[in-house]
């Protein structure tokens, strides 16, 4: 998989030019803005990290998360997901134009792992059900449907547009935020969440409400962004990753933990699966002449050497030290 394949770079940086002129209509006033805890392990012990686009972030002293703080409180965060240019650019133009990369590449996979984790915490694997949270275009409700062994596939997704295009499918949705949902609401055997964390206000609120949708002793597959991996390190202040208000929280691995064990779970796998680190330093590279360049990755771009290149993204997945992490949990009661 490369970057170009789920993210072309003349689509991306149009979302963030959008992304840029959204944060001048919606939040050139930041006097609602709330100072917030560090949303992995709660320390208020923190170092300026960095500004981008006038927002400011912050590094957990005690866990190294990066997190935005102040940040937009949550109605003004509702009302940038409902109306804003670029999430709505992302919705129609970008994921349209990527959806076959995406489907094989990322969701299918996504639903088999969900399978499988879901099978191994029930006896019963005739009635398994499925609840992903923040559904959106519902390709993993597609992917769970297309698998045939989940009795119940169900979204949850708090925009309107997709929670009717997903339910005119046929599908099962919940049209609320998660942190709307209450206890035995669902009762699903597993609870999916991919790139939804790094965007919310509260991190283990959010995730203390994914728990309601879970039955006992059911698991959460989680996908999300972290700032200890290798193209956010090198890339740092030009990473696209680091792109406000849409990315709050890039949370450490360490922090990541820290958080599920708050937010009631039990960790069960924390790896780094990323495939693109590389790959993204690299586009960023020739894409801005400007960006200052790691002495490191010269010397590895000179390699010229697919197999050198394979074998370094290897080596970031297996020591934990890519960018894209996943996270399987378990509830705890
Ligand atoms: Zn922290």
């Amino acid at each position: 998989m490369k970057e170009a394949d789920i993210r072309p770079l003349d689509l991306f940086n149009k979302f963030i030019e959008l992304s840029i002129s959204d944060i001048e209509s919606f939040f050139s006033d930041k006097t609602a803005f709330v100072e917030v805890s560090c949303p992995a392990c709660d320390s208020n012990d923190s170092e300026e990290g960095l500004i981008k686009y006038g927002f400011r972030y912050l590094i957990c002293t005690n866990c190294d998360s990066l997190y935005c703080s102040p940040r937009p409180n949550i109605l003004q965060l509702e009302s940038f997901y409902q109306t804003s240019k670029s999430v709505e650019f992302w919705a129609s133009h970008f994921y349209h134009k990527t959806v076959k990369a995406r489907r094989k590449l990322m969701f299918q996979p996504r639903a088999q792992l969900a399978l499988k984790i879901s099978e191994q915490n029930h006896d019963n694997s005739s009635n398994l059900v499925l609840v992903d949270v923040g559904s959106g275009y519902g390709m993993l409700l597609d992917e769970a449907q297309a698998t045939g062994r989940f009795t119940r596939v169900i979204g949850i997704e708090p925009n309107k547009d997709f929670a009717s295009m997903c339910i005119r499918r046929g599908f099962e949705i919940i049209n609320k935020s998660a942190e709307d949902l209450q206890p035995n609401d669902v009762n699903a055997h597993v609870a999916t969440c991919f790139e939804v964390l790094e965007h919310v206000y509260n991190p283990c609120k959010f995730l203390a409400s994914i728990r309601n949708g879970l039955g006992i002793g059911g698991r959460l597959l989680l996908t999300t962004l972290t700032v200890t991996g290798f193209d956010i390190q090198i890339l740092w202040e030009n990473s696209k990753s680091l792109t406000p208000p849409h990315h709050l929280n890039i949370m450490s691995v360490d922090g990541i933990r820290r958080l599920m064990q708050r937010g009631g779970y039990r960790v069960l796998k924390i790896e780094t699966p990323g495939k693109l680190d590389l790959d993204i330093v690299l586009n960023a590279y020739q894409q801005n002449e400007g960006i200052e360049r790691s002495r490191f990755v010269n010397i590895l771009m000179s390699k010229d050497n697919g197999q050198t290149n394979e074998d370094f993204q290897r080596f970031l997945q297996k020591h934990l030290l890519s960018s894209h992490v996943r996270v399987v949990a378990e509830r705890v009661d």
